[in-house]
């Protein structure tokens, strides 16, 4: 966006926080910013992790909830608050921090607009909530199966799978680490590495002594019906069958709209945040999925914002208590 348009709005739309991405984190962080009578704009491009499944555990007071159920349930409790306002379906496409007559100000550039919503949001504060992109392994019919009867969160799905005949596949270097944790669900776990060379044979031999076969040959494909995982087939045609699974993708946040503003990140691109959701740029916090570390679960989510809301309120007026 050119200077001038950043100067508009600077002159047009100004609040105290822009929050980006609505997911638990976002919202969260909007109740609380809105009971505390900071103005708020959430922008949520609508595309939360979960939306493959159709049950959130963990959630305390709503486990077993769906996602959409839970989204709309927070978004009713915000619609109480007229200084929050939210643009759906909006995607913030770049951030900036400059300096202005009035102190330092980001201005966030909103792309994907419905009508009425305005082409940029001047604010004090930015919290950002978005989330993360995954990538699973490459394997034909896998995402017919997430979030149905194969998860990637152990936390929040392995209840459900207890003692049946489960999958582990994975590329990643945690896998035997992950097996170890899965194991603590069932006793018939198979890990599959899908050709990847990331379990070294001192953890192949822990992991056999725990009962844990290994399965090294690629995988040809998952077979099931209507998200019902039934089978690995490998490419030489073997079938070993399973009631269901968990994979380990590769996580990516989405944080290129950060551009310039060069805020610490950690190995895998997680926004680095200090243990109040402060980032290492004045006035930007993180919350959520996009903030290291995890656990990445809902309620884990919804905390941090609740917490970066609090600390931001706070930072606002100078004062330097978490409480
Ligand atoms: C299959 C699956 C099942 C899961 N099941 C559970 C479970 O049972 N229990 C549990 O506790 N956790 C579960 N999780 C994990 C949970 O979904 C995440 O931990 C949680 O959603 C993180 O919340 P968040 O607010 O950080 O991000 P999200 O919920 O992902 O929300 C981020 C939001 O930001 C938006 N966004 C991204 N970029 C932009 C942008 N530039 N501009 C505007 N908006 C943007 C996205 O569209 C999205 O709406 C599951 C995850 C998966 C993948």
């Amino acid at each position: 966006m050119a200077d001038t348009a950043y100067g508009a709005a600077l002159a047009a739309t100004e609040v105290d926080v822009v929050i980006i991405g609505g997911g638990p984190a976002g919202l969260s962080a909007a109740l609380n910013l809105g009971r505390a009578r900071a103005s708020v704009v959430l922008v949520d491009a609508g595309r939360p992790r979960n939306a493959a499944t159709l049950r959130s555990h963990g959630f305390l007071t709503r486990d077993g909830v769906s996602p959409l159920e839970l989204r709309k349930l927070a978004r009713a409790e915000l619609a109480a608050y007229a200084n929050v306002r939210v643009i759906d379906r909006g995607v913030v496409g770049g951030l900036l921090a400059v300096n202005s007559d009035s102190g330092m100000r980001f201005i966030a550039a909103l792309q994907g607009r419905r009508p009425g919503t305005p082409p940029a949001v001047a604010s004090r504060s930015v919290v950002v909530a978005t989330g993360l992109r995954e990538t699973l392994p490459a394997i034909p019919s896998l995402r017919a199966y997430y979030g149905m009867t194969v998860f990637s969160c152990a936390a929040c799905d392995a209840w459900e799978l207890q003692d049946r005949r489960l999958a582990l596949i994975g590329e990643t270097p945690d896998l035997a680490a992950r097996a170890r944790l899965i194991a603590r669900w069932t006793d018939r776990l198979t890990v599959f590495t899908h050709g990847a060379d990331v379990i070294d044979t001192a953890e192949e031999a822990e992991l056999a002594a725990s009962g844990i076969p290994v399965e090294r040959r690629r995988i040809h494909d998952l077979e099931g019906d209507r998200g019902a995982v039934a089978a690995v087939r490998l490419v030489d045609g073997t079938r070993i069958e399973i009631d269901g699974g968990f994979v380990r993708p590769q996580w990516h946040p989405a944080l290129d709209f950060l551009g310039g503003i060069d805020a610490d990140r950690d190995d895998d691109g997680h926004l680095v945040v200090d243990g109040s959701g402060r980032t290492s740029v004045a006035g930007l916090y993180a919350a959520g999925d996009a903030a290291a570390p995890g656990p990445q679960q809902l309620i884990v989510a919804a905390g941090q914002g609740a917490r970066a809301a609090a600390v931001l309120v706070h930072d606002l007026v100078g004062v330097r208590t978490a409480h």
